[in-house]
């Protein structure tokens, strides 16, 4: 069982808490003293930070919410002075104005203590070539994942945004072992593959290293099968540091989160009441490390559940469910919610394999209206034209039943759907 930090790692729970309470007292006097934020709301709350003595006393202070980050662009959320930032990165804007972040020498040394535990975890030791395609540069999956790789001493192969035929090539003549990338970019070089006629058996994978995005069970048993590869998950967000947040080990079963850098809580979307074990709702997180840009009980807008069970991996950190949902993913339909997840939840079931599909909303008079459209692989559509029309009766049925809503379905042919590097699964023109 591979343990990249044994200290940190497998340290019995109330040492670990110990740490956490220590470094929590040390940030919030922190950001008390240096993000006026912060300064402003302990005081309106009499809250103080030396008065700290368990770590229940976080839930006096209130959540920080990701509007907060927007009226604090660009850099009053900065707990030191610029001079002592030696890296900005930013968050790559998917749910509204992106929002700048900043790193001290001893955060990045830490961030890069968190990635090494992510891929040490998923396999990746200094024997293996692993190949980064993730985007570098301002956003945060390819240079976070870079620095770890290194620490390890695997060959780190920067592949970041080269196009797909490259990236492949380059995979199969450097002999590349590891892959960290978005499950959708994992998909597309899986096709690329195929059109181009390049075989698993010409390349030495073993092992991928998917996030940045939710994906499910099955895409994993695909393309663990189709490559011959073993795939973790890992989870992480730019305003709490970027990948290394937390990570599957070789159970996959949940991701352990580095609670010696992060306390998590589950909280009420709605209400904000604080959930127990087990408990679906939204994972709230509290830095303990961070020096540029910490941030207290932050409001991450995903929803997961905590499990406190111990992992037979010998870690003794707490894992998260696997993320499926964002709360600003949600969609609203005549008054019924629902979210992207159990849509590919029923296209899954209908079709035997994931497929990449969109939602494409409107509104006709005052009635909200859907179109999944969701590619179907060339066999299929060679198939006699009686097999598609049920497959299509099968999707409005099921969806009807578990959703209360009757769609349109659209079935197109593969690749007809627009590629990008984070899954753009809804396209709302109710409100444009
Ligand atoms: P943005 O919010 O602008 O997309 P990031 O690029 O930092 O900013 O993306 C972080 C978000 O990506 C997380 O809040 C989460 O919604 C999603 N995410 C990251 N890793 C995973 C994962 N392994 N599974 C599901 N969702 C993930
Ligand atoms: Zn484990």
């Amino acid at each position: 069982m591979p343990v990249w930090n044994e200290k940190y790692e497998t340290m019995k729970r109330d040492e670990l808490e110990q740490v956490q309470l220590e470094r929590l007292q040390q940030t919030l006097n922190r950001v008390y003293r240096r993000v006026s934020y912060y300064q402003n709301l302990f005081n309106k709350i009499s809250f103080d930070p030396d008065t700290i003595s368990t770590l229940g006393d976080l839930k006096k202070i209130p959540y920080t919410s990701k509007d907060t980050l927007r009226l604090a662009y660009p850099y009053d959320m900065f707990a030191v002075p610029l001079r002592e930032v030696v890296r900005m990165q930013s968050t790559s804007g998917t749910t509204g104005q992106p929002l700048i972040v900043g790193y001290t020498k001893n955060d990045i040394e830490h961030w890069t203590e968190l990635t090494a535990r992510v891929l040490y975890a998923g396999g990746v030791t200094k024997d293996d070539i692993i190949q980064i395609c993730f985007p570098y540069g301002l956003f945060t999956g390819g240079i976070g994942f870079h620095y770890g790789a290194e620490k390890i001493g695997a060959s780190v192969i920067p592949g970041s945004e080269a196009d797909m035929e490259n990236q492949i090539i380059i995979m199969r003549d450097y002999r590349t072992t590891a892959f960290a990338c978005a499950p959708t970019y994992a998909a597309q070089l899986f096709e690329v593959m195929n059109e181009k006629g390049i075989t698993p058996a010409e390349l030495s994978l073993s092992k991928g290293l998917f996030g940045a995005e939710p994906w499910n069970e099955s895409f994993r048993k695909e393309i663990e099968e189709k490559l011959s590869i073993s795939v973790t998950d890992n989870y992480g967000l730019t305003e709490i540091i970027g990948p290394g947040v937390s990570f599957e080990c070789d159970h996959k079963n949940g991701l352990h989160i580095s609670e010696d850098h992060f306390i998590p809580e589950i909280i009420d979307p709605d209400t904000g009441s604080v959930l127990g074990p087990g408990e679906k709702g939204e994972l709230v997180l509290t830095t303990i490390t961070k020096e540029a840009y910490p941030l207290i009980r932050y409001r991450t807008g995903d929803l997961t559940c905590l499990y406190y069970e111990p992992c037979t991996c010998g870690r003794t950190l707490i894992k998260m469910g696997k993320i499926f949902e964002r709360i600003d993913d949600m969609i609203i339909l005549n008054g019924q919610n629902m979210f992207p997840s159990q849509f590919e939840q029923i296209l899954t079931e209908a079709i035997g394999t994931a497929p990449k599909f969109q939602l494409v909303i409107d509104k006709k008079e005052t009635l909200d209206e859907l179109e999944i459209q969701v590619e179907i692989s060339g066999d299929f559509f060679f198939d006699e034209m009686k097999k598609l029309a049920e497959l299509e009766i099968t999707i409005i049925k099921e969806v009807k039943e578990r959703l209360d809503f009757i769609p349109k379905v659209k079935l197109v042919e593969p690749r007809t759907i627009k590629r990008g590097m984070k899954k753009a699964k809804v396209i709302d023109k109710r409100y444009k």
